[in-house]
């Protein structure tokens, strides 16, 4: 997906689980992806203060609706993409030539790089689309590196309780994602059943957060209302979850990231001047992006610069 919105606000609310653990939960923002049948997406991160949780630098959660994703060619760098949908199909395209149907339960990740170029089509018709648009953030030894795009239909499950846990990325319990990332990290979607209380098991050494999706759910002690993020910070070895009625759940967590990063538009680095060069030559449709083919050169052009030097997103306490 592209991001079209390029003055975030977002507010942040503090509330504790006990003494010693951080426990924030985090609101969503509305942002419209534009067009004439766009859809509207809920954005969790970026947030002011909290730019990252692991190497997870942007999460849009868009649907359910019976609007159609039509985003045209466009570029990244400097991230990976995780695109996951939970009801509907997506066409994916890219200029490593991809060409593939995104569906719910398998992950598609692209690694974008020195430069690369996707459009996202639904591929469903009528019928409702609904899903998580995520982004990891490269290290910097890595951000140049070549782009790529991996599909994997058959992820590994993690089991236990009333909690069932498709591994995305990284490891949970025993189940270890084939996805190839750069940092240490961790995307699980989790289904918690209807009147079930369980523990997950985390790496301490890790920051995590959890996303509630399609009804609440209470995580080590703290109620997290559909649609908001629960920010847990590092130092936990579990967590306790347990849920009214069937629940789905995002839980991501890394090693703390330690690049300040520059954001902007749909390009992740560590300056303004590399932001700048990024949008420079996807305006004048250098080869660094690639060809997406199948639109007859149609693409998403980038926005205007800011009037002021683009600055890297800081942690509260940074
Ligand atoms: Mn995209």
């Amino acid at each position: 997906m592209s991001n079209l919105d390029t003055h975030p606000e977002e507010t942040v609310c503090r509330t504790a689980a006990d003494d010693h653990a951080v426990a924030q939960l985090l609101e969503p923002r509305d942002v419209p992806l534009g067009g004439l049948r766009g859809i509207h997406v809920s954005r969790l991160l970026p947030q002011r203060g909290l730019p990252t949780v692991g190497a997870w630098c942007f999460l849009d959660v868009f649907g359910p609706n019976n609007s159609q994703m039509s985003v045209l060619p466009h570029p990244h760098t400097g991230l990976q993409t995780v695109t996951w949908p939970i009801a509907g199909e997506i066409h994916h395209r890219d200029s490593v030539g991809s060409d593939v149907l995104v569906r719910p339960g398998q992950l598609n990740l692209m690694t974008g790089g020195h430069g690369v170029a996707h459009s996202e089509i639904s591929a469903n018709g009528g019928e409702v689309l609904a899903g998580l648009q995520l982004w990891v953030a490269l290290p910097a030894e890595r951000a140049g590196m070549a782009p790529a795009f991996e599909q994997h239909v058959d992820l590994p499950v993690y089991a236990h309780g009333g909690v069932t846990a498709t591994v995305l990325a990284g490891t949970l319990g025993e189940a270890t994602s084939p996805a190839t990332v750069h940092t240490p990290l961790l995307g699980a979607e989790l289904r918690v059943a209807e009147g079930s209380r369980t523990t997950v098991p985390l790496r301490p050494d890790f920051e995590h957060a959890v996303l509630a999706v399609g009804g609440p759910l209470v995580v080590s002690g703290v109620e997290v209302p559909s649609g908001r993020l629960l920010y847990l910070g590092t130092g936990r070895s579990e967590l306790m979850l347990s849920a009214g009625r069937d629940v789905r759940a995002v839980l991501l967590g890394g090693e703390p990231f330690a690049d300040e990063l520059v954001m902007w538009w749909n390009f992740v680095g560590r300056s303004h001047d590399e932001i700048a060069a990024a949008r420079a030559d996807w305006e004048a449709g250098r080869p660094r992006f690639g060809v997406v083919h199948g639109h007859g050169g149609a693409r998403i052009p980038a926005p205007e610069l800011p009037a002021v030097r683009l600055t890297p997103r800081r942690r509260h306490g940074r």
